[in-house]
């Protein structure tokens, strides 16, 4: 019997190597693999220039505290501000302890201009943001919240903000869950374990405009959808600007690392003191972060991104019009996808991985596909010929 707490429904499988697109088994098994730790090892496994950076810092130095000054954090921090809506950045190690964080920057701004009644957040159903208590009842999913009172209170529930299939979006229903009591609207961008659902631009453009009419903050937790989708955020296709972006998982490549971006203006009340973490932003983080950070700004690799997004999807699509009683619609931007199952999702990757493919299921019978973002063409093909196979089986 395992001695590791039964959190996890693991599958009977484990990995001793892994080399880009791909992990090894023991005996020398090769998966493709589509999880990559679910979106985090973002330049797939193993990544030469991470693995120099690593070795090169660790045998400079590990860890100091944020006691000190940590001139990788700084520089981090620049790349980041410079080339997004933020003037500020506080690192952490998980995207559950990123949109914490956003929580309380929302809440603490408030209080330092004098309002310290508006302090409660707006988030939507099918939501996650992560497995901290008030993460957890911010999305205030049922599966996950149960037996885990008291209530976190602060949060106001509504309906998602726009149908994925962009016909019914309708951020307007929002406007009733607002009162004098609202510090923030919370949401990812594009929901990932909610079933890779997108929101529209319009419908972001008008989240931002009911936020500005009514005094109210906009956190976009961007952990899942960092850098994947073919833009550096994803949503920056809107031409919109939050206030608050808590960010995670593929930042780091692979290594725990978290951040919470900020303006200026909402920064105010984060003075010494008020937040902290004994691990968040050391030197071996930092290091690992910049050095994500060197191939995500390589000339035109973001571009390459979309366009294998577009190619991916393009290719996924025609097996969808093959396949109409199987897959009934591909969701996603760049290279975060979903394939809504019209078979049981589970049955589906069960055959996936006979055919030695590694996927991840999400909410509304979705499976998620997220190849690293240095996928080759030949690679994503492989991945078409296995959902095919899988598709005919099914049929
Ligand atoms: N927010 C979103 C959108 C996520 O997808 C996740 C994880 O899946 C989290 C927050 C929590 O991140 P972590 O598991 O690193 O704590």
């Amino acid at each position: 019997m395992s001695s590791v707490l039964g959190t996890y429904a693991r599958k009977a499988i484990s990995f001793t190597t892994g080399k880009g697109s791909y992990l090894f088994t023991e005996s020398g098994e090769k998966y493709l693999d589509f999880v990559q730790g679910i979106a985090t090892n973002i330049l797939g496994h193993c990544h030469e220039h991470l693995v120099k950076t690593i070795q090169k810092q660790s045998k400079k130095l590990w860890h100091v505290s944020n006691a000190f000054v940590i001139p990788d954090q700084e520089r981090l921090a620049k790349r980041l501000t410079d080339n997004t809506f933020a003037d500020f950045v506080c690192f952490q190690n998980s995207g559950t302890e990123a949109t914490e964080a956003s929580i309380k920057i929302a809440r603490k701004y408030f209080h330092k201009i004098g309002k310290p009644e508006k302090n409660r957040i707006i988030t939507f159903q099918g939501a996650f943001h992560g497995r901290t208590l008030a993460a957890l009842f911010a999305a205030n999913n049922p599966k996950h919240i149960e037996g885990f009172g008291p209530i976190v209170d602060g949060f106001d529930q509504v309906p998602f903000p726009g149908s994925h299939n962009k016909s019914k979006a309708d951020h307007e229903t929002i406007k009733d869950a607002i009162t004098k009591n609202t510090a923030a609207i919370m949401v990812e961008t594009i929901m990932g374990e909610g079933g890779i659902k997108v929101i529209p631009d319009f419908c972001l453009k008008g989240l931002r405009k009911l936020c500005d009419e009514n005094e109210i903050l906009l956190i976009l937790d961007e952990v899942q959808s960092a850098y994947r989708t073919g833009n550096f955020f994803a949503f920056e296709l809107a031409g919109i600007k939050p206030d608050i972006v808590p960010i995670a998982k593929g930042i780091g490549g692979g290594f725990p690392l978290g951040a919470c971006l900020v303006t200026k203006k909402v920064s105010v009340g984060m003075t010494a003191g008020t937040h902290g973490s004994t691990f968040g932003g050391n030197p071996l983080a930092m290091a690992v972060g910049n050095a994500v950070l060197d191939i995500i700004f390589e000339k035109n690799f973001l571009q390459n991104v979309r366009k294998k997004g577009e190619y991916f999807q393009q290719e996924l699509n025609k097996i969808k019009e093959k396949y109409p009683k199987v897959i009934g619609e591909i969701r996603g931007l760049g290279l975060m996808i979903g394939l809504k199952m019209l078979v049981d999702n589970t049955e589906f990757m069960k055959k996936l991985m006979n055919y030695k493919m590694l996927t991840v299921k999400a909410e509304e019978n979705v499976i998620r596909l997220f190849p690293p973002l240095i996928v080759s063409n030949s690679e994503l093909d492989e991945a078409i010929s296995k959902i095919e196979a899988a598709c005919s089986e099914m049929n």
